[in-house]
């Protein structure tokens, strides 16, 4: 499943291509994705021109002059850009056909994901009022985790995975953050201190700084905004290693599920 870094990584890849753009044309191939694409994209965007990409969450805003268009990957989902004459694949659902002659494909074998109209302010858009802040913006930090800890007996790896408290930390991000600031996965949230909390963000930044510099971590294949492969799989520390020894002491990694989510830790290394 594509991850925020992997968002990030298409944003930063289609981008350069998309922004300042005329689009031309609209073709919607299959319509229900995971809700269906609303049918009046093809009036609304031609003649629009691409003012900007920005992302929320793993959401990408493509804001045009006509108003703004969410896009999601959900599990399967992948931009690209191509030349408008060069044949479409068989998964290629959506087309945006561009001034440069180039066209925007999505491609979505599992149709999980969006395309949705939020028009003229979209941060407003349900899917993205009651969303946590960014991992990488200066709002999240030690103080707001600490405070939003407080009282919940809940595990700290569930707790940093819900999209309220702050968004884009998923399953392989969160158990590496917590090895790295030695934190044990299923420890209650509102048991930890300040101080600890403090290295848990530094390390979810860090991990997802990481990533999005290596073009996004994943186990899937994936190709980016330029055609190329945007996956690159990083060395994890503990994620997937169940039984191996420790990269630090040489403990054997353990495995444990919460949320329903498989989690995995070093018993020494993380207390
Ligand atoms: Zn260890």
């Amino acid at each position: 499943m594509p991850e925020l870094p992997e968002v990030e990584t298409t944003r930063r890849g289609v981008s350069p291509h998309l922004v300042g753009q005329r689009i031309q044309a609209v073709r919607v191939h299959h319509q229900q994705l995971r809700w269906p694409v609303p049918g009046d994209l093809s009036e609304r965007l031609p003649g629009a021109q691409v003012l900007g990409v920005e992302r929320r969450a793993k959401y990408l805003l493509l804001g045009t002059s006509a108003g703004t268009l969410l896009v999601h990957l959900g599990m399967s989902g992948s931009l690209r850009l191509a030349e408008a004459d060069s044949p479409r694949l068989k998964h290629d659902h959506i087309e945006l056909e561009l001034g440069s002659g180039q066209v925007l494909r999505y491609c979505d074998p599992r149709r999980f994901g969006a395309w949705l109209w939020a028009g003229e302010d979209p941060l407003a858009h349900p899917l993205l009022a009651k969303l946590g802040p960014e991992p990488l913006s200066a709002d999240f930090d030690a103080d707001y985790l600490y405070q939003c800890a407080k009282g919940k007996s809940q595990a700290v790896k569930t707790f940093i995975m819900d999209n309220h408290v702050v968004v884009g930390v998923g399953n392989i991000y969160a158990s590496e953050s917590l090895f790295m600031a030695g934190i044990l996965p299923d420890r209650a949230a509102g048991s930890i201190s300040k101080a600890r909390y403090a290295k848990l963000v530094e390390a979810i930044k860090f991990v997802l700084d990481r990533s999005i510099t290596q073009g996004g971590t994943t186990l899937r294949d994936f190709v980016g905004g330029d055609g190329k492969p945007g996956y690159f799989q990083q060395q994890l520390q503990v994620y997937g290693r169940s039984g191996e020894p420790c990269r630090h002491c040489a403990t054997p990694i353990k495995k444990l599920v919460l949320g329903q989510r498989a989690s995995f830790y070093c018993s020494h290394c993380q207390s």
